[in-house]
């Protein structure tokens, strides 16, 4: 694991490895030193080492002498809105979200059903590695209850949304966190629902807990052949949600994103969606038309999130199928995503495919340019310069993560890799021709500072 614990989606590893049942007492220990948390709801995925982390987690909690509520597997967003509704101080979600078996993760989340940012997990981290538990003298050690709370989530979800369609699709859990919830959910809303890989196995046997047009290839097969209006997919933790069409195809990320975007700009109450750096410029096409403004953060939904809090935004969401919606809580979340955008369908009375046909499609290039680890974060911040005299045309500069510049037919994004020595450079444009010219003078301004750099 990298010297530091916390990544943007809190902490993640190998279990038995990186991830230890002596780290997760730690992290225990320390959320409950915090003297504010006195109640705290933990959660986990399907995962084979999640009840393992879950006690050891739980332990740290009542040693610190915080009251837990153990509430066993569910997706990470309704943990996260267990956490406001139930008025407890925080929450704590064992996932490894997308991520392959051997991982798993722990992510907290505050008492308004917010994750953690990266100064509140600077702060936990520092107490983990000085050491500096509080410890409950032995009569005010926590009790834990373990108890089933998911109701309060369903029951939210009937009461505000109702569809008139009977609809029939394919809920597919890949035996992750939404195994049992989604299909419940959705029947209860009267739609004609076909559950597949819906029983909870935390070696995901069917199917990568990651849901994309590859791994979703079988779905998509399946939504063909029994001709059913749409089929959704979820990742290991229920916070990300993908779509195959009536007609079997996968249904792209960036164009659902914008399609559905400049729908609750049209249906709502505010003008401003969130999304990150590296969702394309179909988003800004799509709401900029309805008058709507659209604002860019670093890649990470607590980000999408907090800028959604801060702007009073009416919609945010990442590319990757994590969406936030403000009106109902501020974790994405995958269910209540599907079925909003069933309820989008049913308004605009329009097919998926149709749903999303209007958004413009755009040609992405991803290049690496490879750069030693020391180097790579000074080559981006150093660029800029560089960067802004290699374009005629920059509409628009943004450095909140890399460099991302808004070009007349594209964009560019420029950031250093997370965990490889590599800078990594996407561009978007209006035509492949467009992309390959923005491509090509990216990497000649990258090239030549990296070997400027590395004399
Ligand atoms: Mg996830």
């Amino acid at each position: 694991m990298s010297p530091k614990l916390f990544g943007s989606s809190g902490i993640r590893g190998l279990v038995n490895l990186d991830l230890t049942t002596d780290l997760a007492v730690k992290i225990g220990m320390t959320i409950a030193t915090f003297s504010k948390n006195r109640k705290v709801l933990v959660a986990r995925d399907t995962r084979v080492s999640g009840l393992m982390l879950e006690n050891a987690l739980v332990s740290g909690l009542l040693a610190g002498g915080a009251d837990v509520k153990v509430l066993g597997i569910l997706p990470t967003p309704v943990l996260a809105y267990l956490t406001r509704c139930l008025e407890a101080d925080a929450g704590v979600m064992i996932t490894a979200s997308h991520n392959p078996p051997q991982y798993n993760g722990i992510k907290i989340f505050d008492e308004n059903g917010i994750a953690y940012n990266d100064e509140k997990q600077d702060e936990i981290e520092e107490i983990i590695r000085k050491e500096k538990f509080r410890l409950a003298d032995w009569q005010k050690i926590g009790e834990a209850e373990f108890c089933d709370k998911s109701g309060f989530y369903t029951e939210m979800i009937w009461e505000k949304v109702k569809l008139q369609k009977k609809w029939s699709l394919i809920v597919d859990p890949g035996c992750g966190a939404t195994y049992n919830l989604a299909p419940k959910i959705f029947k209860g809303l009267g739609c004609r629902v076909i559950a597949a890989n819906a029983h909870p196995d935390g070696f995901f046997p069917a199917r990568s807990p990651e849901p994309n047009a590859e791994t979703l290839k079988p779905l998509a097969k399946l939504v063909k052949r029994l001709g059913v209006d749409v089929g959704v997919a979820y990742d290991g933790d229920g916070d990300r949600v993908a779509f195959i069409d009536e007609c079997g195809e996968f249904v792209d990320f960036d164009r659902v994103l914008a399609a559905y975007a400049a729908y609750a700009i049209k249906k709502g109450k505010g003008k401003t969606i969130i999304t990150n750096v590296e969702a394309s410029m179909c988003v800004e096409k799509m709401v900029e038309k309805l008058g709507g403004k659209v604002v860019r953060t670093r890649v990470g939904d607590v980000y999408v999130a907090e800028e959604i809090k801060r702007r009073k935004a009416v919609f945010g969401g990442e590319p990757c199928g994590a969406w936030i919606h403000p009106q109902y809580h501020y974790c994405p979340d995958g269910i209540l995503s599907s079925i909003l955008l069933l309820k989008a369908l049913e308004n605009e009375n329009k097919k998926l495919s149709e749903f999303v046909a209007e958004t413009p499609r755009y040609t992405t290039l991803r290049e690496n340019i490879p750069c030693k680890n020391e180097l790579k974060h000074r080559v981006v911040e150093k660029a800029a310069e560089e960067l802004k005299a290699a374009f005629s045309s920059v509409k628009d500069f943004l450095d909140v993560d890399g460099l991302r510049l808004t070009l007349e037919e594209g964009w560019i994004l420029i950031r250093a890799s997370g965990t490889e020595p590599l800078v990594r450079l996407t561009v978007e444009g209006e035509s492949l021709k467009a992309a390959k010219k923005i491509m090509e003078k990216g990497i000649a301004v990258i090239r030549t500072a990296v070997e400027r750099m590395s004399k």
